[in-house]
């Protein structure tokens, strides 16, 4: 948290209230180009992921957070193949 490169710009990561969907695009790509200079990104991204934080984290959103913690299931949902040829 020492090395955030968010510190003191909390209003660029956490929704106002009854944000519109222009005011939000335009609000986490602020956020996103805070994120991709950080030098605690990778960090900050797992722990938001782990810890299933709100807000705008590791240059993640929500959706995209929530996303990516569905990744590894589907992964598990898809068959083993046989490794063989049907032919
Ligand atoms: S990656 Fe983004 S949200 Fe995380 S500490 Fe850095 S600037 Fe803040």
């Amino acid at each position: 948290m020492a090395d955030a490169a968010c510190k003191g710009q909390t209003s660029h990561f956490f929704a106002p209230h009854g944000e519109q969907a222009d005011a939000r695009e335009h609000r986490e790509a602020i956020a996103r180009s805070i994120c991709v200079a950080c030098p605690v990104l990778l960090s900050c991204r797992e722990y938001a992921r782990r810890h299933r934080e709100q807000g705008y984290w590791g240059a993640e959103n929500d959706e995209q957070r929530m996303e990516a913690r569905r990744r590894p299931q589907r992964y598990r949902l898809v068959p083993a193949t046989s490794g063989g040829s049907q032919s």
